[in-house]
């Protein structure tokens, strides 16, 4: 028999839930297709910033949608908490980052001055740093590191933490999570509705939501979508846990609530896979050292390469299709981030009917405008 739901989201990484989380619980039976623990995902690969300074240059609208996010989370991390026992560790004690030359610091400095200077922008707190003012925040500052951009707002959580909270949150608010269900083809029907055939077979829902981050470059054609999404590899590397030393998190470099200190990360085009080259890792850990000494006694206890889900302009695509009503797509290169906008804000403009104007500079219709002549 098939089995019928008013929505189903495809993709079961930290945007697929974070969107049926927004959607279970206001009365509609929410399915979750997912294609299982197999799966690669950015989601469990990810370095868990929750981070504003460096958002929205080239696109106003991202800047405020992600500053905005920002300040949903102590609420979205404290409702986590309250419907699954699990803290996700939200820490937003402001972020850095760090230049190790004077090259470095005036590039920052005008890439945060061309991002504000962009009609539209809502402007966020942010000021550069000299080396002693980063000093006396962060005390075992490397004397390597010349200045860097401090942001209030910025943050960071635990990030398998939050993808296991998301997980429990949806489940517990109603929704049916179908696992090993890669979903090979959907179909919208005559009469409003898709039928979603999957390798368990075949289903249908009223409305249907594709977050299957690169997977979404397949499945968006579908329903008269696009999703021009590409795989960016990232490299992180992990220390053995040592005592608190560092208060702030930066761009490149966090210590987790465990101990451990994440290192990273890697932005590489055209990746073949998801593995690790000693190369890039050696480069990230240098500067690392550099940055802040202590880390060059520490051991390193594990690596390892994601690929990140990456738009043409690096900006989220949001859509709503306009031959195939009720299909929706959902996808982002900045998932830990924006997780609490999509639950509380995107998600609730699903489940009532259509996108709002305030997310249509999103649209993949952005892609449409002809090159210059
Ligand atoms: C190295 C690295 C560092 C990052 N650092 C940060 C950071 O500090 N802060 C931040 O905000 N973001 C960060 N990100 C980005 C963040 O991790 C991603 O935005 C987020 O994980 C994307 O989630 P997703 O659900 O869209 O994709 P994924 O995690 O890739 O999940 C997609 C899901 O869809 C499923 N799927 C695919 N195709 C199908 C199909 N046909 N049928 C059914 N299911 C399907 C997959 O099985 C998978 O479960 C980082 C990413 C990487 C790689």
């Amino acid at each position: 028999m098939t089995r019928a739901f008013d929505i189903a989201v495809v993709g079961g990484g930290i945007v697929g839930l974070a969107v049926a989380r927004g959607l279970a619980g206001r009365g509609l039976g929410v399915a979750i297709l997912d294609e299982g623990d197999v799966a690669r995902r950015a989601s469990r690969g990810n370095f868990a910033l929750v981070w504003v300074q460096s958002k929205g240059l080239g696109m106003a609208r991202y800047g405020a949608w992600t500053t905005g996010s920002a300040a949903l989370w102590p609420g979205f991390a404290a409702a986590l908490r309250a419907e699954t026992g699990q803290d996700v560790s939200l820490a937003q004690p402001g972020g850095y980052s760090l230049c190790l030359s004077e090259e470095e610091l005036d590039r920052r400095r005008a890439a945060m001055m061309r991002m504000h200077n962009q009609p539209g922008w809502e402007p966020i707190p942010w000021e550069v740093q000299d080396h002693d003012r980063i000093a006396r925040a962060m005390p075992g500052l490397g004397r390597d590191v010349v200045g860097g951009v401090f942001c209030p707002l910025d943050g960071h959580v635990n990030s398998l933490r939050l993808f296991r909270a998301l997980h429990a949150s949806a489940l517990a608010r109603g929704a049916t999570y179908l696992p090993d269900h890669p979903v090979r083809d959907i179909a919208p029907l005559p009469g409003g509705g898709f039928r979603i055939t999957t390798a368990q077979g075949e289903i249908e829902a009223g409305r249907i939501v594709l977050a299957a981050g690169l997977g979404n470059a397949a499945l968006a054609p579908m329903v008269g979508l696009t999703a021009p999404v590409r795989p960016q590899r990232g490299q992180v590397l992990v220390t053995e846990r040592t005592a608190p030393f560092l208060p702030h998190p930066v761009a490149t470099l966090r210590q987790t609530d465990e101990g451990s200190v994440m290192i990273g990360d890697s932005k590489e085009e055209n990746p073949v896979d998801e593995a690790v080259g000693p190369g890039v890792l050696a480069a990230m850990a240098r500067r690392a050292a550099r940055m802040f000494p202590v880390l060059g006694g520490l051991n390193i206890v594990r690596s390892w390469g994601a690929l990140r889900v990456m738009s043409r302009d690096g900006f989220p695509v949001y859509d709503e299709s306009e031959t195939a009503p009720g299909a929706f797509l959902v996808t982002c290169h900045s998932g830990v981030t924006l997780a609490a906008a999509h639950s509380e804000v995107l998600a609730p403009m699903i489940a009532g009917g259509g996108l709002e104007d305030s997310v249509a500079a999103f649209s993949a219709r952005r892609f449409d405008v002809p090159s210059a002549a």
